[in-house]
């Protein structure tokens, strides 16, 4: 059966997880989000728990080797028998070359590359804000209601430690060593969309569907 991918490529700060989340509501397929599934296991009280926070909170990526065996029963889960919306992953060739590995030809694949400066990453992930319970929020682009608590459940929001400004040059640094062949292969195959990322989300939004 012909299955829906999409993909989300950009920097850190770039709004590929809000943007993923506004396709689910329209297509309802799933999300994977790597750097969700990572964050969680970040607060176990257990030694893979403690090397993964030691791993976020450098802005280094994860051995592609625990990635693919996170991913792998979720990939083939019953929920994206439709297929599936992929926020944070691939981030490495290896990890691009695995998931191109499982398509199928008839597959319908959309990689989308959310284009956004240097400058306007370093100044959003300043202003990003997280909850616990898994919302996120921007202090310019998307307010909670009240002044740093979460809308979702009253909590008080936090800056996630690496949205600290010491870890985003790192993060942005492993971004760029690893993101060219990445998109150069993309393009190759035909199947890479450009978007601006330095719109309104209600714009990068529109783009968006305006060519998919
Ligand atoms: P994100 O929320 O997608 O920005 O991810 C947060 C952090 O999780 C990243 O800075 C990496 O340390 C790690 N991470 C997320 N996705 C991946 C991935 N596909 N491969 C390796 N590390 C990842």
């Amino acid at each position: 059966m012909q299955k829906l991918y999409y993909i989300f490529l950009g920097p850190p700060g770039s709004g590929k997880g809000t943007q993923a989340e506004l396709l689910e509501e329209k297509n309802n397929l799933p999300i994977l989000s790597t750097g969700k599934i990572l964050r969680k296991i970040k607060e176990e009280d257990t030694d893979f728990g403690r090397k993964i926070k030691a791993i976020l909170d450098s802005g280094q990526l994860v051995p592609d080797k625990i990635i693919e065996d996170l991913i792998a029963n979720e990939i083939s889960s019953d929920a994206s028998k439709n297929g599936m919306i992929f926020d944070g992953y691939p981030r490495t060739i290896v990890q691009h070359e695995s998931l191109i590995k499982r398509f199928s030809p008839e597959d319908n694949v959309y990689a989308l590359f959310i284009d956004v400066s240097d400058k306007e990453v370093q100044h959003r992930l300043g202003d990003r804000r997280s909850c616990n319970c898994g919302a996120t929020y921007h202090l310019r682009y998307n307010p909670p209601k009240n002044d740093e608590i979460c809308d979702e459940c009253a909590s008080k929001l936090i800056i996630r430690d690496d949205d600290k400004p010491e870890v985003i040059s790192a993060r942005l640094n492993v971004y760029y060593e690893n993101i060219n062949p990445i998109l150069k292969d993309l393009e190759k195959k035909g199947k890479l969309i450009k978007i601006n990322g330095e719109q309104s989300i209600e714009d990068v939004h529109e783009e968006i569907l305006n060519k998919i």
